[in-house]
């Protein structure tokens, strides 16, 4: 694998190869990597792409700033997944190397509705970050394809409107949740809990599971308020436990039995946030 620093190094020599006729699979990633994110390269490599694979904890993207200080970084153990799992390149930039002129006038994208939903509504300014992070990661990266984790959902819907937005050559693939045998949502946040604390975050994927089960057309009030309780009862501070239009994160409370819809869940436990999601 080789590594990259440097925006300019990696661009140059990844203009080379796309002159040479070889296709460019990338996966950006904060770190802390776990299966969840090498199934991403994975998915890249079986696409016969030249697979790229960042690792940049994004600042402008942390609505709060705890939750930046605390974010897991195992870089020495990262390199070594990577390489397990055949990544061609790492880019591993500094933050004026992403942010050469800061954030402080950094644009702003468009993205209406999903802003002002679940994730968008209760991280202000999260989504701003990261499309800012991907744009200029896919001005430095002139990738083919991007490869998103379903795990957030609502992340690759504002990726995919990014793409959109500024007419973007870049396919987009999204990848199923890897999840622990358990059925928990493999995240980098995972790492931040106890053993007894992945016990009960367990019960993000049983509430969901719950809606998954027992969702009826007609009025869903009462099966999204006890897919809280559940939560509220295991010790989490819910953030929210929806149900919405998989197309358009519509929420809705009164379901025709026809639309495809999805379970989303967002809530914390002590000071870790998790989100998971399930498409019913
Ligand atoms: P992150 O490092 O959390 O920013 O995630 C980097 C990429 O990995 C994103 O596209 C995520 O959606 C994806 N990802 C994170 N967790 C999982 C998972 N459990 N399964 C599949 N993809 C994931």
């Amino acid at each position: 694998m080789i590594l990259f620093k440097k925006a300019a190094d990696i661009n140059n020599w990844l203009l080379k190869s796309k002159a040479a006729g070889k296709k460019i699979g990338f996966i950006p990633t904060m770190g802390a990597l776990h299966r969840g994110h090498t199934s991403l390269i994975d998915a890249s490599k079986h696409a016969g792409s030249i697979s790229v694979c960042s690792i940049f904890v994004n600042p402008a993207q942390f609505n709060d700033a705890k939750d930046f200080d605390n974010y897991p970084t195992t870089i020495e153990k990262d390199i070594d997944a990577l390489e397990k799992a055949g990544c061609d390149v790492l880019f591993l930039p500094s933050v004026s190397e992403i942010y050469p002129a800061g954030t402080g006038n950094a644009k702003t994208y468009d993205l209406g509705y999903l802003e002002t939903v679940l994730e968008g509504k209760y991280r202000p300014g999260h989504f701003q970050g990261v499309c800012l992070v991907v744009h200029r990661l896919l001005t430095i990266v002139p990738a083919d394809d991007l490869y998103l984790g379903q795990k957030d959902y609502q992340q690759c819907m504002v990726i995919k409107k990014l793409v959109e937005l500024e007419k973007l050559i870049t396919t987009i693939h999204i990848c199923p949740t890897l999840r622990e045998t358990s059925g928990l949502a493999m995240s980098s946040r995972n790492m931040r809990l106890t053993a007894e604390a992945r016990e009960q975050a367990l019960k993000i994927f049983e509430s969901l599971s719950y809606l998954k089960n027992n969702i009826k057309p007609g009025d869903l009030t009462g099966l999204k308020q006890t897919a809280v309780n559940l939560l509220t009862n295991a010790g989490f501070k819910v953030d929210y436990v929806e149900i919405a239009t998989a197309g358009d994160l519509d929420i809705i409370n009164h379901w025709d039995g026809n639309r495809k819809l999805l379970a989303v869940a967002a809530a914390f436990l002590g000071d870790v946030r998790l989100i998971d999601n399930m498409l019913l």
